[in-house]
């Protein structure tokens, strides 16, 4: 150990570390499959960490340090960095003294004394556990789905499709920008199927899910067991099939199970970020496979949907608001549902705290206060030419049809910030950019969000651009 370490065992970094790492572990043990979580994370742990913020995290196998990297290293770089409040990188490495053969190594290894012992013996055990059955959202129904010009296709296939299963729309491909209710419509399915027969052999998983099965089902040479669980389904609910881009062997699979329970007749429903043809898909034929049904997006709600979905959200919360009160709350949030809610919860906080009713004044205030959108719609004008400004370039080479890079950027820069500031359709917005084809105007917007998820520059020059198109109000 070089002397910038530090030892976990004698100093106050390492209490500190070992704190934060309890706190990280709490939290992904909400996210991730309690098998999965028990064989994984609970036997990691951090060793060191140095004056440069690399951490290094010990675990019981290579199999599982390099699984817990591929699917949760990024995230618990970012956790961990937010509880200890400083950058970190994370290294992930497998306990010295492991016995090779690392396919008997992952769960029989040494596990530390906080497992249960039950948790910590033979393989099979683990792998032979028979699916939990999933059991939806019970919020997430039918009934508390608000339908709007923006995602009534999407309902219509989710309610035909729950109806009768493998009849009308197979596969049914669901997709949107996060938080408009892809996983809501998902879950009304599975909770409409389950009211009808509670045994019914469905099965949700999310596209990460599958991956992580399938790859712990090869490495523990389960794969036919995973294959029949697989072929025991009489309707899949894949989330987020996004996820898959890139994956190869995990799309491979998919492939297979879908043809199979395809060819069977039974019902297949995705959701996705963006439609197939922007998915990154080695073969075409999934693809095709995946648009052979309906393909629905849901698009932004306009404001009439968005005040009857507060008002149904905040019933569910057991907040009283009239209709008007949710009038005046949705002309000023701006973004998706998920916003939406987070804001009605922070207004029952507020309400809370300061001990009043939520009435006309108290909205009022809360608008006021927290809600910084100004009502009148922001042209397309104002944002290129603030963002025009920043990046140096003359307004009608954003507008144009330029491929240079810089130029490129200011381009979907704006487009993200008219989409952003404004819920215009795309094709409206491709309009506004000089006739163009929409899905170049969806490809642009998603450019910059995933690279604001990567670049803290960008994310903080959008946002300052953002608030410089639209001051918050005093
Ligand atoms: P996605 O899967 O598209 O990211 P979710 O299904 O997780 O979105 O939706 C985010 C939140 O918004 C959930 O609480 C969901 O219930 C709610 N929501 C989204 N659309 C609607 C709608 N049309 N009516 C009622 N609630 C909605
Ligand atoms: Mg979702």
């Amino acid at each position: 150990m070089t002397s910038s370490q530090y030892s976990l065992e004698d100093s106050p970094e390492s209490i500190k570390l070992n704190k934060a790492w309890g706190h990280v572990v709490e939290q992904l043990s909400t996210v991730i499959k309690a098998a999965w979580f028990a064989r994984f994370i609970k036997p990691l742990k951090p060793v060191t960490i140095a004056e440069n913020g690399k951490v290094v995290i010990q675990g019981p196998g290579k199999f599982c340090t390099d699984w817990v990297e591929n699917f949760y290293g990024k995230r618990i770089e970012v956790m961990l960095g937010d509880e200890l409040g400083q950058e970190v990188t994370v290294e992930f490495a497998a306990e010295p003294n492991e016995k090779k053969p690392a396919n008997k190594a992952i769960v029989t290894v040494a596990a530390p004394e906080s497992v249960p012992a039950a948790k910590a013996s033979p393989t099979v055990t683990v792998v032979n556990e028979p699916k939990e059955r999933f059991k939806p959202d019970p919020e997430y129904r039918f009934e508390n789905f608000v339908v709007g010009q923006s995602n009534r296709l999407a309902h219509a296939g989710a309610t035909a499709v729950a109806s009768q299963l493998g009849v009308k729309y197979n596969p049914l491909f669901i997709y949107s920008q996060p938080g408009l209710g892809k996983t809501h419509l998902l879950h009304a399915i599975a909770n409409e199927i389950l009211r009808r027969n509670p045994e019914f052999p469905l099965v949700y998983t999310s596209a990460q899910e599958f991956a992580e099965e399938y790859i712990a089902a090869l490495q523990t040479q389960r794969i036919d067991y995973f294959r029949k669980q697989q072929k025991a389904t009489g309707l899949w609910l894949i989330d987020d099939i996004q996820f898959i881009a890139g994956k190869d062997k995990t799309q491979e699979e998919i492939f297979y199970s879908f043809n199979h329970l395809y060819s069977l007749g039974k019902q297949i429903v995705i959701c996705s970020d963006r439609p197939p043809k922007d998915l990154y898909l080695m073969e075409e034929r999934l693809r095709s496979r995946f648009e052979a049904g309906l393909v629905a997006d849901i698009q932004l709600p306009d404001t009439e949907t968005r005040s009857a979905i507060i008002l149904k959200k905040a019933a569910t919360m057991g907040m009283h608001l009239s209709p008007l009160q949710a009038m005046h709350l949705s002309e000023r949030i701006n973004g998706d549902v998920r916003v939406l809610k987070g804001m009605l919860a922070k207004l029952e906080v507020t309400a809370s705290l300061d001990g009043r009713t939520i009435d006309d004044d108290m909205i009022s205030d809360f608008a006021k206060e927290h809600l910084h959108e100004n009502l009148e719609k922001v042209s397309l004008e104002q944002i290129v030419q603030i963002v025009g400004r920043h990046y140096k370039i003359p307004v009608d080479e954003i507008l144009g049809t330029s491929r240079k890079a810089p130029i490129v950027t200011a381009r979907h820069v704006s487009i993200y910030l008219l989409r952003e500031l404004t819920g215009d359709s795309w094709k409206h917005i491709g309009a506004q950019f000089g006739d163009r084809d929409h899905t170049s105007m969806m490809h642009g917007y998603q450019k910059i969000a995933e690279q604001m998820q990567k670049e803290k520059d960008l994310r903080n020059a959008v946002q300052g651009l953002k608030d410089a198109v639209r001051p918050a109000k005093p």
